[in-house]
Parts: structure tokens; C-alpha cells; sequence
């Protein structure tokens, strides 16, 4: 099928960037694949939203009632915890860009399917149910569209009775939207080499539950960020809880990728930070709705790789756009939906067809994105080299500076290793006992994924592929325990002895059909052994409104 422009991914970036399209020139084909069964189902995020996007995309928003941001901030809290008490921070040493009075809280997944709708009111046809596999390569060596994964293949990779090929879907720009660690923009990446002159991307894994709490321990439009305890010496992070609409708090956890403890658990540390009375607090008497976990580029400015390719572009969460700092990146998403749009929409104009879009990379560091990006690209560097406290402090000075002095001390700090060489050996650390869920206020891994609506045709090829099968029990295991166990949210990953109580035999055994696609294993595997594929299409989380 051929159309003008091809979008991989229905998040904000891709959806902002093809109701542009459409708004700029009705007669610009446009479509959209998203590997969700829905628009949303795959979206995970906190949320507070800075509006500036949307209100460039779509003044009328706020409006509309069919639009499901309906709650302001209120108020904004900042903890220090301990293990047992809580410091809070006063509001006025925060650097200005931290105050979320003026943004709103809601549901991204939910935003994300109010934007289909209207894209596909302005005439964007989407196809939720259908994963981009492949990029399409012109005699140039230009990409010149998209293939969606075959349908009805077996676990032994031969064809099922209910067999039918994917599709060709050629363009004559293909945008990438897949958000975080996207599977074809790996591919773009490697093979136009566009992260060959910036610092490596960097990662945390975020972790969320979605709750109904009881009206009493409700309190609308709060924002609460918390730095601290359970996380100790080696690694770094913070968690979020916001209230918003009827009674639903949305809690979460991000854990930077770069921790060294190999016997570190995100999933286990989530599940003990919300024991703290502080959280507890709020959750007691409520029910847990929804539960899932996603990657997030935090990299930044430093980390930005090369956004143009001969055909096509990276866009969204696919480059990196996340205010790391502010936690944010849905304003982001959408503000390099409408740049890449217009420079697309410049290019179609001029008879243009496949090839770079330059434009769009020289105006990236000039726009809002890039003044955003920029007054905050030393935080997460200062916490990787001085640890949690001494690191935030030098992150919020250095954060006041560049907005006072447009200027920082540091100039510009380099990341350092990429996450996935930052554990130590499992003989260099001490283990990390994690006390057991409650099944109340913290749960395990089985029924958590359970209320992901996670669902996989399980005759199917594992979309989880390893280079070499051996790594994991001949290397991982005596190295680092094989920390895939651990930093998998889902309990994919499992190592099986045929004696456990001896630990004879091991077995490196991947649940495939619990993958809740956070892509963690793609970024944090020691010997990067892991490639996480898109699964048949329509398989994954389904989250309700994450
Ligand atoms: C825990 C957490 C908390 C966050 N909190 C906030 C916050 O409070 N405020 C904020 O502004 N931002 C927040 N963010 C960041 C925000 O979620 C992202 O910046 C935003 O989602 C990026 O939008 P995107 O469109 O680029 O990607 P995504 O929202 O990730 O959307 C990508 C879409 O592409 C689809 N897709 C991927 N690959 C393929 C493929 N090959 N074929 C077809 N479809 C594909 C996915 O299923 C998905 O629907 C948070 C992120 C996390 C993980
Ligand atoms: S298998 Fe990989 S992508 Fe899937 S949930 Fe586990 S860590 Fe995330």
C-alpha cells in the first residue's frame, strides 16, 4: 500500500505528527501502525502533562469534552525518605521548571486514544493490531516504508492454518514513533550509525500501579515526587504519585537502569517502596487496578542521537525527548510530532521523495524541545557520579544557574558507561533481600502482570531472541546470578535447576507471554545478548488507561 507518509507507533509523537499533516494538507496520506489491539493499550506513563504541546496542537483541548485531561495540579509535594520517616522540601529552593502549577494529570494511554479519534476524524487512517517488523530499503539504501509482521506462524517458525503474510506499507517519509528502545529504531540507529558522534542513550525502568483509593485519603490534583529510601548506595531513582479524576491514583518507580547490584530488583523495589507509611498512607482501603512497567530514555540533550535518516525520521520517546529531571516527555512527543510534520510537509511541497530531512535535524536545539532539554542536561550525569543526595543538590544548583545565568558551571557533563555495563559481579556486592508481599499494599510478580491484561498467542515464535543461547547459564549465571531475573518486571525470565535443591542442571527459561514490552532486557543484558522483536500483532499488555 502506498501512501505519503507512514507512522510507526500511535503514541503522542506519532499521533501529533500526523494530525499536523493532515491539518497542514488534507490530501497527504497518512497512516498509522500501532502493535497495541488498541491506541493506548501499550502507553505507559505517569502522568503530569505540561500543556505547551497540546496547546499547539490542538488549542481547543481544554474545551473539549471528550477529552480526558480534566485535572489540574493542585499542588506539588517533594519528600526525602528514609526507612521509616519522610523529610518533606520546601517548594521555594525548587528550580522554577520543577513547579507543575499549570499542567495536568491524567492518563497518557487515555490521551493518546482521544488524539486517534480526532486524527482519524481529520482523516489519518490507523491500524491498531499491527506491529512494523521490518524497515523497507530502496536501491540507495533509503528506507522506503514498513512490513508488518506475518500473522499465524508456530512456535517452530512454520506457517499455521490460520497463516497470512504482513504488509507492505511504502512511504515516501516513514516516521518513527515507537517510543523508548523502539525495536526498528535500533535498527535505524546501527545502520545509519546515528548515534556515532552523541553519548550513549540512558534508561530507567518505570514501574506503575494504577489505584482506586476511598474518598477520604483522596486529594485531588496532588503531585507527589519522592527521592531516597528503599534505593541504596549504587543506584538511583525516584518515584511519583498523582491523584486525579475519580478518586485514581496513579503510583510508580523509576529505578536508572545503570545500577550496579546485579541482585537488584525494580519490580521488588516498587513493591517495598510502597509499604513506606508515607505511600501506605494513601493506598490503604484502596484497590490496585492496573499494573505495568516501560522503559524511559533519560539521557537527554547529551544523548540525542542523529534524527534524520535518507526516508525517514525518529521522533517522540524514539529520540529521546524526555525532561529527564521533570519526569516528562509527553510535551515532547507532541512538539516533535508537529517539527518533524512541518519539515515533512516542507519536503512534499518541494517534490521531494526518500531522502534526509535536515531540516528537522538542524531545528530540533533551537525549538522549545531543545530549550527544554538543555537547562537540565547535567542532572542525571551529577547523580550517576555523586550518588542520590549530593547528586540532586548539584543537579537543582546546576538546574538554577541555567535558568538565571543560561549558563552552568559544568558546561556539558558526558554520560558515562551505557547501562548495560554498569553491574558489578555478583562476588563484589552484597545480596539484596527483599521482604514478601503482602498481597494488600505490595504484591508479586504473577498477579501483578495478571492485572496488565498481558496477553500473547502462545503458539507463536519467542519474540525475545537470544544471539547465542548459551550466554545466560555459561556467563550471566556465575557472573551476575543472570540478572535478567531480577530487572524483568514480569517474570519472563526464570533460571530452572533440575535439582533445585542442589542447583544441578540450570536452564535459562523465557516466559515469552508475560512480556509487558518495557524493553529492559534490550538495554540492560551484560553481554547485550537480548533483542526484544515485536510479537504477533495485538499481543501485550492491555493496559486500562495507563
Ligand atoms: C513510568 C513513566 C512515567 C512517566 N511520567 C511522565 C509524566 O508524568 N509526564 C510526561 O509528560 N511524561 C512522562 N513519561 C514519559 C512519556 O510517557 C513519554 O515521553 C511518552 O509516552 C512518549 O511518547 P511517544 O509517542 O514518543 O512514545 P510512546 O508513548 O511510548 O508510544 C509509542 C507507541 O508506539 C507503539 N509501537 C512501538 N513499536 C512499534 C512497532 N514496531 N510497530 C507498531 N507500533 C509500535 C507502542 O505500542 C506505543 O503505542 C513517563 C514515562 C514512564 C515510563
Ligand atoms: S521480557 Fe524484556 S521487555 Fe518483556 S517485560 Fe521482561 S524485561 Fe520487559
Amino acid at each position: 500500500m502506498e501512501y505519503d507518509v507512514v507512522v510507526v507507533g500511535a503514541g503522542p509523537a506519532g499521533l501529533s505528527a500526523a494530525m499536523r499533516l493532515k491539518t497542514l494538507d488534507p490530501n497527504i496520506s497518512v497512516v498509522v501502525v500501532e502493535k497495541g489491539s488498541t491506541v493506548g493499550a501499550h502507553i505507559l506513563s505517569g502522568a503530569v502533562i505540561d500543556p505547551i504541546g497540546l496547546d499547539r496542537l490542538t488549542p481547543d483541548w481544554r474545551t473539549d469534552a471528550e477529552c480526558p485531561l480534566k485535572t489540574s495540579v493542585s499542588e506539588d509535594r517533594f519528600y526525602f525518605m528514609t526507612g521509616t520517616g519522610s523529610v518533606k522540601l520546601p517548594n521555594w529552593p525548587m528550580p522554577r521548571l520543577m513547579d507543575n502549577h499549570g499542567n495536568f494529570v491524567g492518563s497518557l494511554g487515555a490521551v493518546a486514544r482521544w488524539l486517534g479519534s480526532r486524527a482519524e476524524s481529520l482523516g489519518v487512517e490507523i491500524y491498531p493490531g499491527f506491529a512494523a517488523t521490518e524497515l523497507l530499503f530502496g536501491d540507495k539504501g533509503e528506507v522506503v516504508g514498513i512490513a508488518t509482521g506475518d500473522m499465524g506462524v508456530g512456535r517452530d517458525g512454520l506457517p499455521k492454518a490460520n497463516f497470512s503474510r504482513g504488509m507492505e506499507l511504502r512511504g515516501k517519509y516513514v516516521l518513527l514513533a515507537e517510543g523508548a528502545r523502539g525495536s526498528l529504531s535500533k535498527q535505524a540507529i546501527a545502520r545509519y550509525k546515528l548515534e556515532a558522534t552523541r553519548g550513549p542513550q540512558k534508561y530507567g525502568i518505570g514501574l506503575k500501579e494504577l489505584w482506586q483509593v476511598t474518598p477520604d485519603r483522596f486529594s485531588q490534583g496532588v503531585v507527589l515526587h519522592t527521592f531516597g529510601w528503599p534505593l541504596t548506595r549504587g543506584s538511583t531513582g525516584g518515584s511519583f504519585l498523582y491523584q486525579y479524576d475519580d478518586r485514581l491514583v496513579s503510583v510508580g518507580f523509576v529505578v536508572h537502569l545503570n545500577y550496579e547490584n546485579p541482585t537488584l530488583s525494580p519490580f521488588d523495589e516498587f513493591q517495598r517502596f510502597k509499604t513506606h507509611p508515607l505511600v501506605r498512607e494513601t493506598l490503604t482501603g484502596g484497590k490496585r487496578l492496573c499494573y505495568g512497567a516501560r522503559a524511559i530514555a533519560s539521557g537527554g540533550w547529551q544523548s540525542v542521537p542523529k534524527l534524520a535518516f535518507p526516508g525517514g525520521a525518529l521522533i517522540g520517546c524514539a529520540a529521546g525527548f524526555v525532561n529527564f529531571a521533570r519526569i516528562k516527555g509527553s510535551h515532547n512527543a507532541i512538539l516533535s510530532g508537529i517539527l518533524a510534520a512541518d519539515k515533512v510537509h516542507e519536503a512534499l511541497s518541494a517534490g521531494r521523495a526518500n531522502d534526509e530531512l535536515i531540516a528537522y535535524e538542524a531545528a530540533w536545539r533551537a525549538s522549545d524541545i531543545g530549550a527544554d532539554l538543555y537547562k537540565v542536561r547535567n542532572v542525571k550525569p551529577l547523580w550517576s557520579r555523586f550518588g542520590l543526595v549530593a547528586g540532586i543538590g548539584l543537579g537543582a544548583l546546576d538546574m538554577w544557574t541555567n535558568e538565571l545565568f543560561k549558563m552552568s558551571v559544568f558546561g556539558t557533563l558526558k554520560h558515562s558507561r551505557p547501562d548495560s555495563q554498569t553491574l558489578k559481579p555478583i562476588s563484589e556486592v552484597i545480596p539484596i533481600v527483599y521482604p514478601k508481599p503482602d498481597g494488600v499494599i505490595s504484591f508479586d510478580k504473577s498477579s501483578s502482570v495478571f492485572v496488565s491484561n498481558t496477553n500473547h498467542e502462545e503458539d507463536q515464535p519467542v519474540h525475545l531472541r537470544l544471539a547465542d543461547p548459551n550466554i545466560p547459564i555459561r556467563d550471566n549465571l556465575p557472573s551476575y546470578g543472570e540478572p535478567a531475573r531480577l530487572y524483568c518486571p514480569a517474570g519472563v525470565y526464570e533460571v530452572v535447576y533440575a535439582d533445585e535443591a542442589r542447583r544441578t542442571d540450570p536452564r535459562f527459561v523465557i516466559n515469552a507471554q508475560n512480556c509487558v514490552h518495557c524493553k529492559t532486557c534490550d538495554i540492560k543484558d551484560p553481554a547485550q545478548n537480548i533483542t526484544w522483536t515485536p510479537p504477533e500483532a495485538g499481543g501485550g499488555p492491555n493496559y486500562s488507561d495507563m
